[in-house]
This record gives C-alpha cells, structure tokens and sequence, in this order.
C-alpha cells in the first residue's frame, strides 16, 4: 500500500476504509435500516404521468441507486458529477460503452492482450462495420498506441492487463488521445477503484467487472459504468434500457454489501499476493513472474505512479503443462478455478481456454484473504509434490 493510500486523500480527507464502509449508504431514517434490503419490484406505483422517479425496474431500482452511489464515491471521491451505471456483468457494461459509442465507419483501439472475450467483442465491431485496431499493453505501448490513435473514435485500455499483468500510462495515453478528440475507456476490474482512479487520470469511462475483486466472494457476476459526462452517461444509460442488460436486486445488494469489506479484503490480498510473488522469486522451475507489486518487475515504475494497490493476482510460467496441471492437483488451500478476486485462492492454468496467448504452463494466481504463512507454505509444498 503506498502512503496516499494508507492516508486516504478524499474531499473529507478519511481513508479508504472508512469510504468503503459507508460508501453509498443513505441517510439515516428512524427506524429503518441502515442498508435497506433488496427491493423486489418490477414495476412501481404509478399514477398519472411518469415525472421522474421509479416506474419501471430495467431502467431504475432503489437497490441499484445505493450501489451506484457507493461504487461511483470510490471511483471517484472528489467528484460530485460521476455517474455510475450497474449492470449484469463485466461483458455487459464493457459492451454498452463500446456499442453505444462506435457506429460504422469509426475505428477503435483496442489491447491485443486484454480480457479473452474481448476477440469475440473485435469480431461483432467489425461486423458492423467498425474499423478495430489493436496495441499491447506493455512494452513501448505509448509508442504502439500513438501510431494506430489517429483518427480513432475510442481507445480501450486494461491496465494491469488480464492475465499478463502489463501496465500502461493512462494519464499520458488518455492526454495523447484527448489532444485528438478520441475518448478514453479503462477497464478497472483487476485494480479496483481503490487500486486506481482512471476518471482522476483522465479518462471518461471507468469500466469494471464487479464479479472479481470488487465484490470477492465468487458468488454473483456484475459491471459497472462510470462516467464523469452527462451525454456520455445518457448513451450509455440508453443503451442499458434497449439491451436489458440489467442486475437483479439481490446481486446489487450483495455487491453493495460486500463494498463494506473491499479495502480489509484488497490490503490482505494484495499482501499475499506480494509474499507469494516474494516466494516465487526464489524457485528455479518459475519463469516469467509477475506481479506489479515487485520493485523489479516491468510493470512496477509506472503502476507506483498511478496505482495505490498493485492487486492480488500474479502470474509465473512452470515448465510444462504436465507440471503446471500436477501442481494445482497439488494445491489444498487454493482452489483450481477461473475468475479472480476472491477471498478464497483460486489458480489456474490460463492456457486450458485456448484463448490467451500464454505458455502452456502459465499459472493465473489469484491470491486470496488467507493466513499469508499457510498460503505461502501450501503454494511452495505444491510445488515440491509437483517435480518429476
Ligand atoms: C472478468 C473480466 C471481465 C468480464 O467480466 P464478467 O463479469 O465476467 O462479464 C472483463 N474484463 C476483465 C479484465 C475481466 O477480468
């Protein structure tokens, strides 16, 4: 954790933890609870002419309100005109911004190395008619970025990138492609908002699956959308209401719940994460390690300067695939499964999907809430057991 965020630096200057607790949380009423429960509702009462409020639950729920006020006080503390739209799933808010946005005949930049349905989302852009071209995260990104910025409506980014954990700069990238009017989306699920801000590093969508870390206990899928422009948030909005790609009640309550916990849950994951890395370190049959956290690692100088939690996933190379499959049998804390940011350890084998352009032995490691010893100890006894 870096020192702005054990200081906490929001408007009322109080710390992540105490933004969690009471992100979103209303007023209080006498007599009613403090987070009021779900709200089951498809339709509400409704006489006379529609004036503003809740009529119709795929376009507003009280239970998504609370959650959208909580999530947008942590993407963007300081900011009073953020909006933040809840939907069903990470898929679900990242399609609506890009689909509400892109028409035919634009073009789109997007990471060769992002999310893995994100080929499948290139393949219907280019369907319709849009023009996608593709850059790295890592590396030279802001050199590969610029050249294919020119003329593009939109410049999608996934920093840390899933799941090779490459970082890029998204203050200077997002500048880069403001001065040619191109907007800026950063998918956030891996960070957080309490890992990175990118609304504060100037771009104009934060997007996030709020399946991951956010919510961390492996239970509920969600996305979110937030959005500092009032236009942008209406294109967005609209095309909530058209797709009806919504969250139900009871998934927007347990996210909402679970925010409460997000900073304890990431200052414990991610400092397993770093001791995993720590101890990764040190093996012979590890190749390829990375975790934003180490000083060493490629991604570190610049996730120090925009990041104030690197995560709590790490990802290493073993040998083979032999090897790689025998060491999550061999696993007893962790549990071999996909997805990422819960409090339970999960890994996995990243290239059994096909997907990723990854070695056959690339591990996705996904730290969870346990004892740092235990996870550490059982991650190195693991891959002892696992030898030839
Ligand atoms: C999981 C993930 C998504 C998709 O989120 P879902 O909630 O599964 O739809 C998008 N981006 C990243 C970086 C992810 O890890």
């Amino acid at each position: 954790m870096t020192d702005s965020a054990a200081r906490g630096d929001g408007p009322a200057g109080v710390g992540d933890g105490t933004r969690a607790v009471r992100a979103g949380m209303p007023e209080p009423v006498k007599y009613e609870p403090t987070l009021p429960g779900p709200v089951f509702a498809a339709h509400f009462h409704l006489p006379g002419d529609p004036t503003g409020g809740y009529a119709y639950a795929r376009d507003e729920n009280p239970t998504w309100t609370h959650l959208e006020r909580a999530i947008g006080e942590l993407e963007a503390p300081d900011a009073e005109d953020v909006e933040t739209l809840a939907f069903a799933s990470g898929m679900a808010a990242i399609s609506a911004v890009l689909f509400s946005q892109l028409r035919a005949g634009d073009a789109v930049v997007l990471p060769d190395d992002g999310y893995q349905v994100l080929p499948l989302v290139r393949e219907q852009l280019m369907a319709y008619g849009i023009e996608v071209r593709t850059a790295p995260t890592g590396g030279d990104a802001q050199l590969d970025v610029l050249d294919v910025l020119d003329g593009a409506k939109l410049l999608w980014i996934e920093t840390p990138s899933n799941p090779g954990l490459d970082v890029c700069d998204v203050r200077r990238l997002a500048d880069a492609a403001h001065a040619r009017g191109t907007l800026v989306a950063v998918d956030n699920t891996l960070a957080t908002p309490l890992g990175q801000r990118p609304l504060e590093l100037g771009a104009d969508f934060a997007v996030a699956s709020g399946t991951k870390m956010l919510t961390g206990h492996g239970d509920l899928l969600l996305g979110y959308v937030s959005c500092r422009d009032a236009e942008l948030t209406a294109s967005v909005r609209r095309w909530r209401k058209i797709v009806g790609a919504i969250p139900g009640p009871m998934e927007a309550w347990l996210a909402h719940r679970s925010l409460a916990t997000l900073q304890l849950r990431a200052d414990r994951q991610n400092a397993n994460a770093l001791a995993l890395a720590e101890a990764l370190r040190e093996r012979p049959e590890v190749s390829g390690l990375r975790y934003p956290g180490l000083p060493e690692d490629p991604s570190h100088k610049v996730a120090s300067r925009q990041m104030r939690r690197f995560g709590c996933v790490v990802s290493f190379t073993l040998p083979t695939r032999a090897r790689a499959e025998r060491f999550l049998d061999s696993l007893r804390l962790v549990d071999d499964a996909t997805s990422f940011g819960g409090v339970r350890s999960t890994a996995e084998r990243r290239r059994r999907w096909g997907g990723d352009a990854v070695p056959e032995g690339f591990i996705r490691f996904s730290a969870g809430a346990e004892d740092p010893a235990d996870l550490v100890a059982d991650v190195l006894r693991a891959l002892d057991e696992s030898t030839d």
